[in-house]
Formats: C-alpha cells, structure tokens, sequence
C-alpha cells in the first residue's frame, strides 16, 4: 500500500474500477445496516433486567409512598446517587423523568420565558440571541438552539475541549452571547475529555453576559472503555472557586447504563439556580417517578455500583471499539485518506475524511444498505464547513454486522477519496 498522492492516474484508474466493482458486489448483497446513532445494543440493555423485578416497598405513611403524587425534587437515595456521580451536594440535585435531552430543553425554555433568575431578563426579550458550540457536536444539542432562533457560532475543538482563546474572545465583549454546550467528559463525538486548564479557564472566564450559563452535558460520566478512569475536573468546585456559582448546569442520565428509554436523569446546579428552577418546575409537574428512582438506586446502590455495572458496559462495547479502530486502521492509514479517533470511553469514534469527501461518503454508503449519521450533523445548521466529518458509532450492531459496515464504510472513503484525487490529476492536465 502507499498513499494515493503517489499513485499515477493509471494506477488510481486501476483501483477505482476494482472499487467500483466490490461496491456493486456490496449492493447485490442487499445490505441492511444501521450505524447512524449511539444507542447500546440488546446485550447492554440486557444487563439492567433485574431493574424491571425490583419491588416498590409499599410504605403505610403516605410521604414515603412511590406510587402517589409528590417529591418534586427526587427522591433523597436517588439524589445522593446523582450526586456522587456529578460531585455535588445532594442539594444541588434535581431528578428529572427518563431523558436528560428532555432537561437540558426543558430548562432552556425556562430560561427562555423566564430568564435565569428573577433579576434577568428572559432570553426570548434578547435581540440577537447567542450561544457557542464546540464543533464537531451533539446533533440535538444544535436543534435545541436551532428551534429557540439562538444563532450558534462554532468554536473549535482542541485535543483538550474549546478552544478556550477563541471562547474567551467573543464571550468577555458580547453581552447577547449566553451559553455554551458542553459534553466534557468522551464528549460526542470527538471522545476529548476537557483538561484542567480548560475547566478552570471556563469557570474563570469574564463574561459580558450576567446570566451566562454553561450548560454541561456530562452524558458520559462514567462511560470508560478501560479499566483506569480519565479524570475530569469538578466544574462546579472550579465555579465556587471563582465566584461564578450560578454559571452551571449540569445533566446526566443512566440511559446508557440501564435502559436507553427508561432511565433516569438529573440536573445539578447551585442552590440559587435549583430554588429557581424548582420554583417554574412546581408548575409544570408535581413530580417525576419515584418508582424507576427507586429501582435504580435499589438496583445500582452507589457510584461504585455504577461503576461496576460499567465495566460489563465495557465488555461488550470494548471489542467493538476495538474491531473499527482495527479495520481502519488496516485499510486506511497506509493510504492517508482519514484520521479519527482513538477514544478511552463515550459512544463514538469520530472521523475525518478528506475535505470535501464526507456527503459523497455517507450518500455512497446508504446506496449499498449502511446507514451512518448525516455527514454535517455534528455542526451546527447541519454544515460542516470543510464537509469531512462523520460521527461513527459503533455500539449497536451485532460484531458481525458491525465488521461488514466498517469494510463498506472502507470501501467508500477510497473510492470517494481515489475520485478527488482522479479529479486533481485531471484539473492538473
Ligand atoms: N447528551 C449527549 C451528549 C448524548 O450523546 C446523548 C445521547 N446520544 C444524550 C445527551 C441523550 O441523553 P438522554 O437519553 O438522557 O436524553
């Protein structure tokens, strides 16, 4: 193998018709494969079955009672649960129903009708709305803005989290710029846990905005792939240490350590933001279920619980990481045509073609029967500027099925590739 810039045009011919052909074999196999979203495969979710067997102790005191009305805020095992995972006080938890997703817009659109506390304006009255997205990122994290007319201007991605220069620039001058996503932890997609410095440098941050809010997606908090854990600084600690106490709401769910649908999620933030919220939430529901809070803390116990219940994660997800990351690695870095990511945990790898390439890539795909995510979902507006990225996601399909997609993912990226370059030679003509 060498790389495609040293191949003559007689050569990429050559290769291109081989391609070509191996691509209709792909086709008449009538393929059905679906690659396109992180979701745990029927072995993960089997692992949580014994939730679905727990018993609701039937309490006489009607306080204590699962099945009724009440407990805005969660019930008090559950949120110590939520709080050793976040690093918090139980004080500073909220328990939500199943989706953190469902959170994060919920509490957007508080803040959107009603503003961050009673002294802010509510967001809805800013003319020119803003907020930054470290890219590539979370497709739903970009349809929230989308959907509330916040125009997202996209910050780069270091190996360390945001570019905190270019974070610091726009948000010291800018009043209208209100908030930035966050998944500081394997973030989706790249799989980049933030350093230190990153945190402290977000927490420190001046920022014009009074009601700057963080919002930090920490979907994968223990979402490891080896044995030893990647460490990630306490953002709230970071925040109280700089007096900016009110700047983050946290989120986290056990929906890719129980059941993707029927977990349970929960917010963090300082007492200010939490009576605050607990305040607007007081309206809109009288409480969430107590009885899937209750399983799960009787079922998961202590963060040791969940972190041992992650390891079996890791055993059936690992060897899939691992069969990708092995048939990249053999079909593709000899010819120079992608890199992507090696990551510790999360639920992605995160690739880049070569400029220009990632439509075509994911389009040829479909045509032969693999679905992948949309090529540009990881930006904001669905626009990847340099169209290269595109989100793997290797967890749900069968070894098997799993092996096949990735060779016909292989075969795209070359055949794509070999066309760019074919095209370069012609124009060079
Ligand atoms: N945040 C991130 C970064 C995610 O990747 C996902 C799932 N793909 C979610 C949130 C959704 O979490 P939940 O199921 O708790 O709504």
């Amino acid at each position: 193998m060498a790389y495609y810039s040293q191949f003559s045009k007689e050569s990429l011919d050559a290769l291109r018709l081989e391609l070509e052909q191996q691509l209709k074999r792909y086709e008449s196999e009538n393929h059905d494969l679906n690659m396109a979203r992180g979701k745990p495969c029927s072995d993960q979710l089997d692992l949580s079955n014994a939730l679905l067997d727990i018993k609701i102790p039937l309490e006489k005191n009607p306080n204590d009672d699962f099945r009724n009305y009440g407990t805005l805020d969660g019930i008090p095992q559950t949120k110590q649960l939520f709080a050793e995972l976040l690093e918090v006080d139980p004080s500073e938890i909220i328990i939500g129903g199943n989706s953190s997703l469902n959170m994060m817009y919920s509490t957007l659109a508080k803040v959107m009708l009603f503003g961050t506390s009673e002294e802010e304006t509510p967001w809805c009255h800013i003319k020119d709305l803003k907020f930054l997205c470290p890219v590539p990122g979370y497709d739903r994290h970009f349809a929230i803005c989308q959907k509330f007319g916040m125009e997202m201007i996209n910050i780069d991605m270091t190996d360390e989290g945001p570019d905190m220069d270019q974070v610091e620039a726009l948000v010291a001058n800018d009043p209208t710029i209100k908030g930035i996503w966050c998944v500081p932890k394997f973030s989706n997609p790249t799989g980049i846990t933030y350093s230190d410095r990153v945190v402290e440098r977000l927490a420190k941050m001046k920022t014009a905005a009074t009601d700057f809010r963080i919002i930090w997606d920490n979907a994968y908090v223990v979402h490891e792939l080896y044995n030893d854990t990647e460490p990630l600084m306490n953002i709230m600690e970071a925040c109280k240490a700089a007096g900016t106490q009110d700047r983050p709401y946290l989120f986290t769910s056990m929906s890719k350590v129980t059941f993707a649908g029927a977990s349970v999620a929960a917010m963090a933030a300082s007492k200010n933001n939490i009576d605050f919220i607990l305040g607007i939430m007081g309206v809109q529901t009288i409480g969430s279920d107590k009885i899937n809070q209750y399983r799960h803390s009787a079922f998961l116990k202590d963060l040791q619980g969940v972190k041992n219940h992650m390891k079996k994660h890791a055993q059936i997800i690992k060897p899939k990481f691992d069969l990708v990351l092995k048939i990249l690695d053999e079909k593709l870095t000899d010819r120079q045509i992608a890199t992507w990511s090696v990551p510790r945990g999360g639920y992605f790898i995160n690739l880049d073609v070569m400029d220009g390439c990632a439509k075509e890539v994911v389009e040829m795909a479909e045509s032969v029967g693999l679905k992948l995510t949309p090529a540009g979902a990881t930006y904001p507006y669905g626009k990847d500027p340099f169209d290269r990225n595109i989100r793997i996601a290797p967890t749900f399909p069968p070894m098997d099925e799993l092996e096949k997609a990735i060779e016909i993912l292989c075969v795209c990226i070359e055949l794509v590739s070999i066309h760019k370059y074919i095209e370069r030679l012609d124009h060079q003509e």
